[in-house]
């Protein structure tokens, strides 16, 4: 059930309403826009007649949420959410720039491209520290020794750190390190891991699952956000298909498509998207010509002897140039980088 409060409703009066939706056995949760406060009540809500709150003073309109997720759903927010870290916001006016090595692989390589990434104006260094690779016998990362790494180069550097977390023992540890707590493509629907992060009060980048549908993402960001933790940023970073010229097929429409269905930020990840460093940056152009709020760009110093996705990482100068490249694109939307 949604409640739509009049602009300028008095707090006695959502308090109101949220005392009758908590008494029907709804679990209420708030969202204060600019004009409207809005209150999503999550429970029940067959046989509620939503005439019974718009009577209510204070209350502009009240609907029943019909997709199957509701506090995701853009009706819960129409101005859309920005995920503020530090001076970064990720869902406003500016792309923001997420980039780095697929793995820490150590102090020299993670210090070089920080450094690199940050000059050229990424506003958060990535990197994998708990790597969930398809094989057992390939490189599984650095661990907490590998966050340790990726913090201090991102504070010599001025960033932010996204890292992968991959099961609930992680999470203490990924907190202490990392601004973002990224949930990989394999983990999307792991639903233990996203109750846990709804306890949590950092900010999740959730990947979309390899043959995930877009409802499907949604409800995943349902997990996390029915736990109170309301800082999802959502990435594309392809599915799997029929198609194998490239190693996933970076479905661009999905941007579009998450933005009118959700208030959530959406960033896309053209690295894992085609699997190959000459695709990174076309599909790159295209992510924020439809939309995205960030990118997520694998990036390496020596891309040839990479511990992993080497071959879809860029180099030093291509992060240079797609940067350049972004800086024409955003602005023909309506948007910097
Ligand atoms: C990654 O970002 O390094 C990663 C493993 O991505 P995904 O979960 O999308 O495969
Ligand atoms: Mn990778």
């Amino acid at each position: 059930m949604l409640v739509v409060m009049q602009e300028g409703a008095e707090e006695s009066q959502i308090q109101k309403v949220i005392d009758r939706l908590v008494a029907m056995g709804f679990i209420v949760h708030r969202s204060s826009g600019v004009m409207h406060t809005v209150l999503g009540g999550v429970g029940p809500v067959g046989d509620v007649d939503p005439a019974e709150f718009e009577v209510m003073e204070g209350v502009k309109e009240c609907h029943r949420i019909v997709s199957p997720y509701k506090l995701a759903s853009r009706s819960f927010k129409p101005g859309g959410t920005v995920v503020k870290i530090r001076d970064v916001e990720i869902g406003g006016e500016r792309v923001v720039m997420m980039a780095g090595p697929c793995s820490v692989e150590s102090r020299d390589q993670i210090e070089q491209i920080a450094a690199a990434v940050a000059r050229d104006g990424a506003r958060v260094i990535r990197g994998g520290a708990f790597k969930p690779r398809s094989s057992p016998y390939s490189f599984q990362g650095l661990g907490e020794e590998g966050l340790r790494m990726l913090r201090e180069a991102a504070d010599r550097n001025g960033l932010l750190v996204v890292s992968e977390v991959m099961d609930q023992t992680q999470i203490p540890v990924l907190a202490e390190y990392a601004d973002i707590l990224q949930v990989g493509a394999r983990n999307m629907q792991n639903f233990n891991l996203l109750r846990e992060l709804g306890q949590v009060r950092k900010p999740i980048l959730l990947k979309r699952g390899i043959s995930a549908t877009v409802e499907e993402l949604l409800l995943s960001a349902e997990y996390i956000l029915s736990g109170g933790n309301y800082e999802v940023i959502l990435c594309e970073r392809g599915i799997r298909t029929f198609e194998n010229s490239t190693r996933n097929t970076m479905d661009i429409s999905a941007i579009p498509v998450v933005k009118s269905l959700s208030h959530l930020p959406i960033v896309a990840d053209p690295s894992h998207g085609t699997g190959r460093r000459d695709k990174v940056l076309p599909m790159a152009r295209a992510a924020v010509a439809a939309g995205a709020d960030g990118l997520l760009v694998e990036v390496h110093q020596d891309p040839d002897h990479a511990l992993s996705d080497g071959a879809q990482s860029l180099r030093l100068q291509q992060f240079t140039e797609l940067m350049e490249q972004l800086r024409i694109i955003a602005k023909a939307v309506g948007r910097s980088v």
